[in-house]
This record gives C-alpha cells, structure tokens and sequence, in this order.
C-alpha cells in the first residue's frame, strides 16, 4: 500500500508539472481528486484496511492528496499569472495614440472657397440661389431667347415646361439684381445641372458666378479683377488673354483663356498645342439684362463673369478626367 501511494504521488507531480494549459489542470483534478478520482479511492480503500493499518496509512494517503491539491493549485496559479501578463503585454499604455483618420473637404469645396476667397478680398459678397429655376431666371431674363440652342431638351433637364434645373448660376444674378439698386458685387457658387456626360462634362458641375455693377464700371476693370484672381489662383506668372466671343447676357463678350500652366505655353497635349487654356467666359452686362430687372442702362454699367470650379482643379491639379471627382475613390481623393 506505501509503495502504491508513492508510485502515485509520482506519476501524478510528474503530470502536473508536464501540464500546459488550465484545460489539462482540471483534467488532472477530476483524474486525482474527482469522485471516482484515483485518491479518493485510494481513501475509500483505506477504510477497508485491517484496523491497525489503518492510522498511519490513512494518514500517508491523506498527505498525499494534500501535497497534489497544493501542486493543482499552483500550477492553476502559474496559468493566471500568465493570462495577467498576457493581458498587460496587449496594454501598453506608454504607447503613443494611434492617429485618427481625419476626413478632408472634397477638392471641389476647397477649389470653390479658394476661388471665393479671392474674391471676397477684392470686396465681393458670396450669394446662393436655388437649383430649381424657373425658366424665366435662368433663360429670359438673361436675354436667352426662345429658340436658342441652351433652352433644347438635348441640353436642360426639364421638370415642367417652366421649371428647370438651373443650366448655370448666372439666373443668381438677375435675382440679386431684382431684389438691390446698385451698386452690387456679388460672386455667387453654386451647381448646375446640364444633359452632358464625358471626359470634360457631368450631369451636375459646379460653377461661380462674379458680377460688379455700378457707375464707371468699365471693361478694364473686369481685365484687372479677372487677372488678380487668375493670378492668385495659379501662380503670379500666369498671363491671360481675351478672346471675343458671344453670350446673350453680355456684350461685348470674351473668352478667357490662361497661358497653359502645364508646358507655360510651349505647346502641350493638354492645351492641343496651343499654348492657352480656356478657364471662363465673361463680358460687359448687356442693356437687356438691365432693363429686365429695372437698372438705368445711362447711369449703371457692370460686368459678369462665370467659370466651372471642376475646370479650374482640373487645371490645377492636372486632372483628366473630370468623373474622378465624383467616383468617391479615396486613394483620388486624399491627395488633396
Ligand atoms: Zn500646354
């Protein structure tokens, strides 16, 4: 019997230091300890001994299962001392934070407050008008007659025969004009909507619209607003030129075009060789404009001036293709 409580005292040290994980602790627990463990049997055992026998082994049994509780436990011991260290090696509250993603406005945001910046300096005041025009701001008012090309279905969205999505946000102007006597120097973002989709055209873009009315206003000063702002837009290099053209809500009117900021000037795929790019169109307010909103044509004259924003960061930036803009790829859009 003494020699069969030391084989087991043995075997089971032996198994609890070869233990490597809290499942095999418990394991060993039941196997020993258990109801039908191998020491409490041992112990009933005991019980049948003849009575002389039975003090001193039962005595050596119950040390035995003391001494394998106690190995039990500090082996459990060893696992949850581990499982703390574990737990403070994930922690390391020395590290420094980890960065948050930080969101960036989109690049036509940050074009149309760079472009409102510039003109908010040179004393104009930002104005919004709404999408949903009606045909008489954004066409008749302006001058647009009935047949041109603009008032096409080809080209407007339609929501009824007299309501449109706004084709540009010079209808903006006519409204400010409509509700202020001069003098008025406005710039005016805002989107606008028309039936067009490639390469340089979206459904939806983005425009800004300037004008300046009041007595003396002459087309030497529209030269001299229009470059500051090119300038400071671009870089104070970039040269402009001013080509006749036609709108009907000004006249004269012009195109105006920047030295290419690509090859500055040389000659490059971009500019088609030319050397110039085309970034807005502007002119002098034509006397029907006035007239439609009650300005004195004799005493009041004044400029306009509109431009796509995506043009611009196209520009800019160097991108070819204005969808990018909104195909809401990160990797497009964190580069700015
Ligand atoms: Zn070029």
């Amino acid at each position: 019997m003494k020699q069969e409580l030391e084989k087991i005292e043995k075997e089971a040290l032996e198994a609890i230091r070869a233990v490597s994980d809290p499942t095999g602790v418990r394991t060993l627990n039941a196997r020993y300890l258990g109801r039908k463990g191998i020491v409490t049997g041992l112990l009933r055992k005991v019980s049948g001994l003849p009575p002389e026998e039975r003090p001193e082994t039962g005595k050596l049994a119950n040390k035995l299962k003391k001494r394998i509780e106690k190995a039990l436990e500090k082996a459990v011991q060893v696992f949850e001392a581990g499982r703390d260290k574990a737990a403070e090696d994930a922690l390391d509250v020395t590290l420094p934070g980890r960065p948050l993603a930080g969101g960036r406005m989109h690049p036509i945001t940050q074009m149309t407050q760079a472009i409102c910046n510039v003109f908010q300096r040179l004393g104009f005041e930002i104005v919004e008008g709404p999408d949903v025009e009606s045909d008489y701001y954004n066409f008749e008012a302006l001058n647009i007659p009935r047949d041109h090309p603009a008032r096409d279905m080809q080209d407007t969205f339609y929501i009824s025969e007299n309501i449109v999505l706004r084709t540009h946000t010079s209808p903006i102007q006519v409204r400010v004009m409509e509700s202020q006597p001069p003098p008025v120097r406005i710039i005016a973002p805002g989107k606008a909507y028309r039936v067009d989709s490639d390469i340089s055209h979206t459904p939806m873009f983005h425009q800004v619209e300037g004008l300046m009315v009041q007595e003396n206003v002459s087309f030497g000063d529209l030269k001299g607003i229009l470059t500051t702002f090119v300038q400071q837009i671009f870089d104070e290099e970039t040269s402009l030129r001013f080509r006749p053209s036609f709108f009907p809500f000004t006249e004269p009117s012009a195109e105006v075009d920047i030295r290419c900021v690509i090859c500055r000037g040389a000659g490059c795929r971009v500019c088609s060789h030319t050397g110039w790019l085309e970034v807005l169109g502007a002119g002098m307010v034509h006397p029907a404009v006035f007239e439609m909103v009650g300005y004195d044509t004799e005493r009041y004259s004044g400029f306009a001036f509109g431009m796509g924003i995506e043009r611009i960061a196209m520009l800019k930036y160097g991108i070819e293709d204005i969808r990018k803009f909104y195909e809401n790829d990160l990797r497009f859009l964190e580069q700015f």
